[in-house]
């Protein structure tokens, strides 16, 4: 069963790309040629783009995310975006709990699991960011982060409002940093990330559920990483930027 999931490349531009510029690099994703039938394809602009870019997306297979969302419905908030305005604009997915929120903007686990709600109750599909810092690694406690991460972001919901969830586990000491895990070490964070949505949510729920690896993938890495049947796509930061490392990574 685990092949039915379909492999998944997300490209997070992060604080990268004007509006102009992100109209030229999707002009230029959308003028290669479509992404293979067996992969899906997203791409996470900043704020200002999303609107410009969803336009351009139309009709095409490339599918649009944002890379985070406030909690509230709306309201007195000032600089914050709401799951309905993403929606509104033709967002799919909404990436949660990133390592760069979480580690510069206080985005803690409650402030994930609000989040994911606003997402999913939107019926977009949340991007769970999950995954440990280099110390934590080194004291033997990826598991433990794991697991603190997962819980504390699901710990509240029934399996049946999580239907759209993808997690991408990123461990922080290699997002852009050009250090990548080994497959073996993706695949063993993978595997107990998804005995444990198991345990949480019913087996059937931890085998459909897709599982990303994200840190460093590069074109020269992507294969080797997704050949792995535990590993379901990748979200990519600094080689999303470029349209042909964007490609490349997305047909490997
Ligand atoms: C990311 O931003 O989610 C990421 C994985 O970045 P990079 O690919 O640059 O390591």
């Amino acid at each position: 069963m685990g092949t039915e999931r379909k492999k998944l490349v997300a490209g997070n531009w992060k604080m990268y790309k004007t509006p102009g510029e992100a109209v030229s690099l999707v002009t230029q994703i959308l003028a290669a040629p479509p992404p293979r039938s067996d992969r899906e394809v997203v791409v996470c602009p900043p704020f200002v783009a999303l609107s410009r870019v969803a336009h351009l997306l139309k009709g095409s297979p490339v599918k649009l995310g944002a890379q985070n969302v406030y909690w509230e419905k709306e309201g007195a908030f000032t600089g914050e975006v709401s799951a309905s305005m993403l929606r509104e604009v033709g967002c799919e997915y909404v990436i949660v709990g990133h390592s760069e929120r979480r580690q510069y903007f206080a985005d803690d686990n409650p402030a994930v699991a609000r989040k994911l709600r606003a997402v999913v109750e939107e019926g977009m599909s949340p991007i769970l960011c999950i995954g440990e810092k280099l110390e934590e690694r080194e004291a033997g406690r990826t598991q433990d982060v794991i697991r603190s991460h997962i819980e504390g972001a699901l710990g509240e919901f029934d399996a049946r409002y999580l239907r759209g969830l993808v997690v991408a586990y990123e461990p922080v000491w290699a997002i852009g940093t050009g250090k990548t895990a080994t497959p073996e070490m993706a695949v063993e964070a993978h595997r107990f990330a998804r005995k444990l949505l198991g345990e949480m949510f019913g087996v059937a729920f931890g085998v459909e559920t897709r599982i990303l690896y994200g840190g460093s993938v590069k074109p020269e890495n992507a294969a080797e990483l997704l050949k792995e049947p535990e590993i379901d796509g990748a979200l990519v930061g600094g080689a999303s930027l470029k349209v042909d490392s964007f490609l490349r990574i997305a047909a490997a």
